[in-house]
């Protein structure tokens, strides 16, 4: 099995760090992988919510700073 990188290790929606072996998967038809450290982010961002509009998310707060 392929090595995570770093870069990889991020929740495509909120940000935070995923640990190896946790979160989830997603892969896209066009080929982007997406992953997601809980099905709390998973189902916000299937939902089509903005990261940086969402309290909770490093994204939004990063956007704050
Ligand atoms: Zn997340």
């Amino acid at each position: 099995m392929e090595k995570w990188r770093e870069d990889k290790m991020k929740c495509s929606f909120c940000g935070n760090k995923i640990e190896p072996g946790k979160g989830k998967m997603f892969v896209l038809k066009s080929g982007t992988v997406k992953y997601f450290c809980s099905s709390k982010c998973e189902k916000n961002w299937k939902l089509g919510r903005n990261p940086k509009k969402v309290k909770w998310t490093q994204t939004f707060r990063k956007e704050k700073q």
